[in-house]
Order: structure tokens, then sequence, then C-alpha cells
């Protein structure tokens, strides 16, 4: 989002942050889950995810009665001061954005923007979530990554149409099975207060569709309240015409859900004459191991020449070393933690300058003569998939 667009710059903000700013997002008031309890088995729902039916005749999935909905604020809470009298109650930042828009005026005149640009931020928020379940699809303590991109007010809907289908692409580009994503529409009564315009991408995790990222046309919501509660002007001005508060197209993605969705993806038992293999399908630019380095014994010199090949390799790709046990299973292993492809250093290795490299998808082994192994493994990398797509 940063290194490919010129006009994205990246940004890191404070997580804990002046109460107002909260106040004029908007989430003191609305950042609220309501929820309602089993009155047999104790469980507990959020309403907003129960049938129409369910809520008309108040009761949950197990065909209980429900308790009244409660209203629960997710934010957290600690306090900034040195005695308990002068404290002042701050937020962790439930979502990275609002440090985003508070800073949109430094960020766009340091960095000497002009519209349209954007800015984004990788970074930890917090959530007093009441819910878990799924591993770590919901967490309290998770990280986004977050692109907020600032455009004239005439021209939001355009931009809006246009990050929905890059960020569709960006889960397609790191080899996610396009038949599990799909878009999420919210309909006129399903939109948060800020957005004029939304649409989630829905991934299909083995529990269900559920969302992954959140892109939002959130009008000129956010600069407006903005400039209300802290008072500074938040406008920009052009270089012809009259100044405005420009509107915002966001794009809210979590990381943590999304290492989730792509180990999901990646997962697969296949059997492969008579026995089952575990492999983690990752494309070669999200696997841990791009290559794993593996003398085909420890003896007669090759774990040693195996040893040099694998630390000059190391200055270039993020390399595994492995020499312990059987050939085969150290392959098995390496397909288990999504290492795309494998190099065997063995006898020949010695006399004629080459190794074997094998696919983990294919299982197809060639051989490499040494000094071509660095550009092998970056046409692989740059290849991948592209037969597939
Ligand atoms: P949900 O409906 O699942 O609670 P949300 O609509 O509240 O999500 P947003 O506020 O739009 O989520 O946040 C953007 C993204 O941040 C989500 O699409 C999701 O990937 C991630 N996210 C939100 N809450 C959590 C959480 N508690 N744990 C992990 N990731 C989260």
């Amino acid at each position: 989002m940063v290194q490919e667009h010129e006009n994205i710059v990246g940004f890191d903000s404070a997580i804990l942050m002046h109460p107002t700013v909260w106040k004029a997002s908007g989430h003191v008031g609305n950042f609220i889950d309501v929820m309602v309890e089993d009155t047999i088995t104790k469980e507990r729902f959020r309403y907003d995810t129960l049938s129409d039916v369910q809520r008309e005749q108040n009761l949950s999935p197990n065909g209980n009665p429900l308790s009244e909905p409660k209203n629960f604020n997710l934010m957290f809470s600690t306090s900034l001061g040195s005695t308990e009298e002068s404290s002042m109650k701050v937020y962790l930042r439930p979502e990275t954005a609002q440090g985003i828009y508070v800073n949109f005026k430094n960020v766009q005149q340091t960095s000497r923007l002009k519209l349209p640009f954007g800015i984004a931020q990788v970074g930890k928020a917090f959530r007093n979530e009441l819910l878990f379940k799924n591993f770590i699809f919901r967490t309290c303590e998770f990280e986004q990554m977050e692109m907020q991109f600032f455009v004239h007010p005439q021209e939001d809907t355009k931009w809006f149409e246009h990050w929905k289908q890059l960020r569709m692409q960006y889960y397609k580009d790191i080899g996610i099975r396009e038949s599990h994503l799909r878009f999420h529409e919210h309909r006129p009564d399903e939109l948060a207060h800020y957005a004029k315009e939304a649409c989630d991408v829905f991934y299909h995790f083995p529990f269900g569709w559920n969302e992954i990222e959140g892109i939002h046309n959130r009008s000129n919501f956010d600069l407006t309240q903005h400039s209300e509660f802290s008072k500074k002007d938040l406008s920009y001005q052009p270089e012809e015409g009259e100044k405005f508060i420009p509107c915002i197209i966001e794009t809210s993605a979590g990381l943590t859900r999304t290492v989730l969705l792509v180990l999901c993806d990646a997962y697969r038992v296949e059997e492969i004459e008579g026995s089952a293999r575990t492999v983690l399908q990752l494309h070669p630019r999200l696997a841990p191991y791009t290559i794993a380095v593996l003398p085909l014994v420890k003896k007669d010199g090759l774990a040693e020449r195996a040893k040099q090949l694998f630390l000059s390799l190391q200055k270039e790709y993020s390399c595994a070393f492995d020499v312990n046990t059987s050939i085969g299973k150290r392959y098995r292993r390496q397909d288990e933690i999504g290492t795309p492809l494998c190099l065997t250093y063995d006898y020949d290795s010695l006399t004629d300058s080459s190794v074997t490299i094998r696919q983990r998808d294919t299982l197809k082994q060639e051989r490499v003569a040494i000094h071509k192994i660095n550009q092998y493994i970056s046409d692989y990398v740059k290849t991948y998939g592209v037969d597939n797509a």
C-alpha cells in the first residue's frame, strides 16, 4: 500500500490519545455492542448476530429465553496523571484510524501531499471484546492495517469503487482462493454512524463466511468532527479555488485475522503414493522460509558445503537449514511449515557444482547449477501462481 503507491505515506500514531479524540470520533457514545444472555445456559450472544425470528421471539439459538439486551462499550480505558484527583481518563485506541485523522494536517504539510493521497499505518488496536471463539479471529489485542485516503468531496464514490477493487485484488495476490472471497455490501440500515457507503471483504473460514476487512466511504464526517472538537482548522487548500474539508475512503483490515485466513487457506492434507502429506501451500512471498538447504547426509563434507551455500543464500532469502533424519522426512517437515523450495546438496554436487531443487507444490525436482540458484529462486517467486491465475 505504501511502497507501490507514490501518493500514500506510512505513519505510526500514538496508542493513548486525549479522550476528546474519542468523543469527536463517536466512540465514547457509539462504540457499543448490544449483548444478550441465554437465561438457561448463560451463553452470551451479540444481539446483531441473532436472526429476525430469534429477536422477535426473544429466544437464543438454543431455543431458551433471552435476558434484556445490555450495552457494552468496547474501549479499554486507563488513567493519565500523577494523583487520583488530577488524573484523566484516557482510552487505548480501538482502531488506528483516528490517529491518522488527528495528524492529517501534520502529515499533509510535512510530506507536501496533494489530494488525492493516503496515509497508512499498521499497529495495535485494543477492544474489550466479550465473545471469543475461533482461535485468533477475535482477540482483545490485535493488529490492524489501515489506510485512509483523502479525496475531493465530488470524487468520493469513484475512489470508494477504486479501493474496493484493489483491496479484493490484494487477497488474490497473496494467493487466497478466489472462491473463498466475496464482498458484503452494507444496506443503508447497516451503515455505521460515520459511513456514507460501506462494503466488507468476506472470507469463507472453516467456521463460515466472516469479515476480514471493511472498506468505507466516511464522507467528511471525521475531519469535520475533529475540527469542531479540537477547534483546529483541518480543511485543505487546493492550488486553485476555495478550501474544503476532504472526504475519506478507508480500507481497514485485520492483520491478525489475515494471518488466520492465510493459514486456513493454505492448509491441506493430500494423499501421495498411499500416504498422507500435510502441506501449508503458502504463497512464497508469505512463507516464513523461501528455501530450505538440506545436505543429503551429514558425513563426507556434505553438511559443511551445504552450510556454506546456506550462509550465502541467507543474505538474500529467508532460509532454513536442516541436517537431521532422512531426506524424505525433512522434505515433509518443510512442506508442513510451508517452505516452497527445498535444495538438496548430494554427492554429485561435489563434482558437478549443481544441486537438486524440489518444489513443494508439484514435487517436481530439477538439477540447478549453483551459480544459477539465486536466479531460479527469484524467477520462481516472481512467477508463482501466474499459471493458475
Ligand atoms: P467484527 O464485526 O468482526 O467485530 P468490526 O466490523 O467491528 O469487526 P472494524 O471495526 O471494521 O471491525 O475493524 C476492521 C478490521 O479489524 C476487521 O475487518 C477485522 O479484520 C479486524 N478486527 C476487528 N476487531 C477485531 C478483533 N477483536 N480481533 C481481531 N481482529 C479484529
